[in-house]
């Protein structure tokens, strides 16, 4: 009877779609979630949300959500029980450790996840299994944020508050396509174009934003360092940089000015294709503004040089004195995924711990062994692609993926998949059975960010509250449950009985998240980090008196332009730059089951007219792109989005094969794939 029937209730939390970080209010009723509404009050998205946080969530009832594990038997998966796919994943790992010792076990963490099972998975790797072979997927987007803003100032993480960006006179976009990636910021964005600030977009393509910029710069892909010291050169040459600033605050500038003398805006033209005069209006703008800021997202990271280019992106905002200053306001990264920040943050890498104090330091690691009380690995574990390259040649002998799905999103899936295949033991949590999970010995059926507790951290670094709407189907369980379990059936106690006891301990190891707790949270909402202390707010502006740099300065990096690892040829005479929709989200397996697949039913391969004409495609017919790498199935779409020579296309749709195509090339600082570049040619079928 309706009297019997639980009470309609709302639930606040955080989206896990983007890293936004929008606040909303889900609607449930007998269990099941009935509408997704946009908090008026969210600090971010204020009353807004777009069409991926309000509406796909259609998948939570899926009839292919995964609700009870899965074991590898005879070569087909068949449903078990909790306790026996756990006793066999303890069992597999206990017998890769024998076999190859603890760097024979590696896990990939989720960007997905909440910062307490980031924080979860990477202690049980550190102390159960005693590698530091742990990695999360920022890996495959925004390392060289991590690295790059780091090196140039500090932090691994924006330098400002969005509620300041919103405020400059000059906004300075690169690589980003807000308006449907994060439809809440290309919103906010647009609002402040409407208000006056002037726009400069760097994209070769004729994103969202562009129709509205001041001056749209279309470098060719793999330019952008070349183009960041065009804007420099000018800056310099036409006094347009802060020395006060410089002499005070930044280091490096020598080596720089020496650096930019070859990158006259004539030469930068001609690597970049972006007219001279395009990029001499562009320096003005950013360099003349009394505000100025930079917002960037994949397309800076996603190259063989990614690093490169962040820091000679930041490199602008420390010449116009814009980072750590009232003047302006910094360097933004927009984040693709919720919680792409705090899976790093609670060092789900292999190179640091939460707080990014570096496993190879012993001071680091002495503080982590007295809240841990185990001893904690020296050496650097294993990055992503190194993990495969070890499962091939046979050094990985058991990967826990958890909430990644690596045979769609990662490149070269056809290497990825044979990884797999070639490691003794695969274990996935999944919430359908993903590309990834068909290759699994294990697959542990997992809840979704409408189903769990915990945090995320945003693009401008905000800690926000997630809350269960709904219970998860089945047997599926939090990734949070699923590590603790295993560390019980493997005789370990990780302590952390809930998320926020592990949020707590965190902040024992890390000082820079001393000051958070879930209750805060729960009363003041959002937090910002740095946050040592508890009766202190959190820094949402960096920098305001000294960098976090040994020196205390910003540092400006001189790297000499480097050309993209993939080149189009006469086999391959096209350029394939991937991306996002609107509609979709990642590999798409949340919003393609639900409505948004109505919005946006097939991927579509993005190709100029000419281009058209030339290789004979008409408009919606199937095509084969093929790269060196492998062959994928698209539906071509006539765009004067995309410049003649390149084309577009989401990777939504791993059946369509996309990630086939991309290449190996990866940053050679932090390993982030050339997602942004891979040659190709394109043939009707
Ligand atoms: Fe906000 Fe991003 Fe979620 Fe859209 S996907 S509602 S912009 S957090």
């Amino acid at each position: 009877t309706s009297a019997s029937r639980p009470a309609a209730a709302r639930t606040r939390t955080t989206c896990g779609y983007c890293g936004v970080g929008c606040s909303l209010e889900v609607a449930t009723h007998d269990g099941e979630v009935t509408a997704v509404l946009p908090a008026r009050d969210g600090p971010v998205n204020r009353g807004h949300a777009c069409v991926k946080g309000r509406f796909a969530h259609g998948y939570l009832t899926s009839p292919e959500r995964l609700t009870r594990p899965l074991l590898r038997r005879d070569g087909s998966l068949v449903t078990v029980g909790w306790d026996e796919a756990l006793d066999h994943v303890a069992r597999g790992l206990r017998a890769a450790m024998e076999a190859g010792g603890p760097d024979a076990v590696a896990a990939i963490s989720s960007a997905r996840a909440t910062n307490e099972e980031n924080y979860l998975v990477q202690k049980f790797m550190r102390v159960a299994i005693g590698t530091n072979s742990v990695d999360n997927c920022s890996r495959l987007c925004h390392s060289p944020s991590a690295a790059g803003l780091a090196a140039s100032f500090g932090l691994p993480g924006g330098t400002d508050t969005f509620d300041d960006v919103e405020r400059a006179d000059c906004l300075l976009v690169v690589g980003a396509n807000p308006v449907e990636a994060h439809p809440v910021i290309g919103a906010r964005l647009l609002q402040r174009v409407l208000h006056g600030a002037r726009l400069v977009v760097a994209d070769p393509r004729s994103v969202g934003l562009a129709v509205h910029a001041d001056v749209h710069l279309r470098p060719r892909p793999g330019t952008n360092v070349a183009l960041f010291h065009g804007l420099a050169h000018i800056m310099l040459t036409e006094g347009m940089a802060d020395e006060e600033f410089l002499r005070a605050r930044a280091t490096g500038l020598k080596e720089l000015t020496d650096l930019l003398a070859d990158y006259p805006p004539d030469r930068v033209a001609g690597i970049t294709g972006v007219p001279a005069a395009d990029l001499v209006a562009a320096a003005r703008l950013y360099g003349r503004a009394e505000h100025p800021a930079i917002i960037y997202g994949l397309g800076v990271t996603e190259h063989l040089h990614g690093t490169d280019g962040v820091r000679s992106l930041a490199n602008l905002a420390i010449l116009r004195g814009a980072v750590g200053t009232d003047r302006g306001f910094g360097v933004s990264p927009l984040r693709g995924q919720n919680n792409v920040q705090g899976a790093s943050d609670m060092g789900a890498l292999p190179d640091v711990l939460p707080g990014y104090g570096k496993v190879t330091d012993p001071a680091v690691r002495a503080r982590a062994e007295e809240v841990w009380g185990a001893p904690v690995p020296e050496r650097p574990g294993l990055r992503i692609p190194q993990m495969f390259a070890a499962a091939r040649a046979g050094a990985l002998r058991a990967l826990w993926v958890i909430g990644e799905d690596v045979c769609a999103t990662d490149p070269d899936t056809n290497r990825v998949a044979r990884a797999l295949d070639a490691c003794p033991l695969v274990v996935c949590n999944e919430l359908f059975l993903s590309e990834t999970a068909r290759h699994a010995d294990v697959v542990l059926p997992v809840a979704s960010w409408l189903e769990k507790d915990g945090t995320f951290v945003n693009f401008d670094r905000r800690f926000q509250r997630v809350r269960p709407a709904v219970a998860p189907p089945g047997e599926a369980r939090t990734d949070f449950d699923t590590v603790r379990s295993l560390a019980t059936v493997m005789g370990v106690d990780l302590g952390c009985p809930t998320p926020a006891d592990a949020l707590a301990e965190c902040g024992r190891l890390a000082p820079v998240f001393a000051g958070l707790s879930h209750d805060r949270l729960d009363r003041e909402g959002a937090v910002p980090w740095p946050c040592p202390d508890p009766d202190r707010p959190g820094e949402a502006k960096l920098y305001t008196e000294r960098f976090a740099t040994p020196d205390g300065r910003a540092h400006l990096a001189a790297a000499p332009y480097l050309p993209p690892g993939e080149q189009p040829d006469d086999d391959y005479p096209l350029v394939l730059v991937t991306g996002r929709r609107w509609a979709h989200y990642n590999s798409g397996s949340m919003t393609r089951r639900g409505g948004n697949l109505a919005l946006d039913p097939v991927d579509f391969l993005d190709l100029h007219p000419d281009d058209a004409t030339r290789y004979g495609v008409r408009d919606g017919a199937q095509v084969t792109v093929e790269s060196r790498y492998g062959r994928a199935s698209l539906t071509a779409r006539t765009s004067e989005q995309t410049v003649p020579g390149q084309v577009f296309c989401s990777f939504h749709f791993p059946a369509s094969g996309v990630n086939r195509l991309t290449s190996d090339q990866a940053d050679t600082v932090t390993s982030c794939p050339e997602y942004k570049v891979t040659a190709v040619r394109v043939a009707a079928l």
